[in-house]
């Protein structure tokens, strides 16, 4: 929703409604984290009002301990917190569940896969950044599909049912081969929300992670 126009932010969630879309990615952005502030509690409210999709809120913020029941309450179905903010991450990640949401773990692009080995069992979501956070429409790091083959081998070798989600650079011309690397969910912003046909650019990035 970042690359959404919020003059019309209620036309843009019934679009996002009507579309082959399954999910509403929020980018929360504290300007301390990342260098850019994007909205807080209010636009996430809004979007869960009219939104009758589940609300997937990304957390690019310092402390996102202090605010984890608060975008419960703001109507945060998946809650996904950044690696390297949390020190705790094994509690952060616990409390989340518990709070009665899906937790995420993201990673930026210099963070291994390999720190996830010991927490893969606490997450619904591993989050793996293809862009440096903090900006919109970005070009993806091909680096990327490597990092996607690892964290899907980790996680079938943990036995576990987490979901590989994929942030940054993703349009219809990479969503085939990011599916065929081992992703299972794919944010796309400007790619959707920059197209002359918004509608059409879901359903072409959707074809390509459609098992055929
Ligand atoms: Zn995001």
């Amino acid at each position: 929703m970042l690359s959404s126009n919020f003059g019309q932010l209620d036309a843009e969630v019934k679009m996002v409604n009507k579309s082959v879309a399954d999910w509403f990615h929020l980018d929360i952005m504290d300007g301390v984290f990342v260098p850019n502030i994007s909205y807080g509690f209010p636009v996430v409210k809004a979007v869960a009002k009219e939104a009758e999709k589940p609300l997937d809120v990304h957390l690019m913020i310092k402390n996102p301990d202090r605010y984890l029941a608060a975008f419960k309450d703001a109507g945060a179905a998946w809650l996904t917190v950044h690696y390297e903010t949390c020190t705790h991450l094994h509690r952060t990640l616990r409390e989340i569940r518990n709070s009665g949401m899906k937790a995420g773990v993201a990673l930026n692009p210099h963070t291994p896969v390999a720190a996830l080995s010991d927490i893969l069992q606490e997450t619904d979501l591993v989050l793996i950044m293809s862009v440096n956070p903090g900006f919109g429409g970005q070009t993806f790091i091909t680096q990327t599909y490597r990092k996607i083959a690892e964290a899907k081998e980790l996680i079938l070798r943990e036995n576990v049912t987490t979901l590989l989600e994929v942030d940054g650079g993703v349009g219809a011309q990479n969503a085939e081969a990011l599916y065929a690397a081992g992703a299972d969910v794919l944010v796309a912003g400007h790619a959707v929300f920059g197209a002359a046909d918004p509608m059409q650019a879901m359903c072409r990035i959707k074809n390509g992670i459609i098992p055929k």
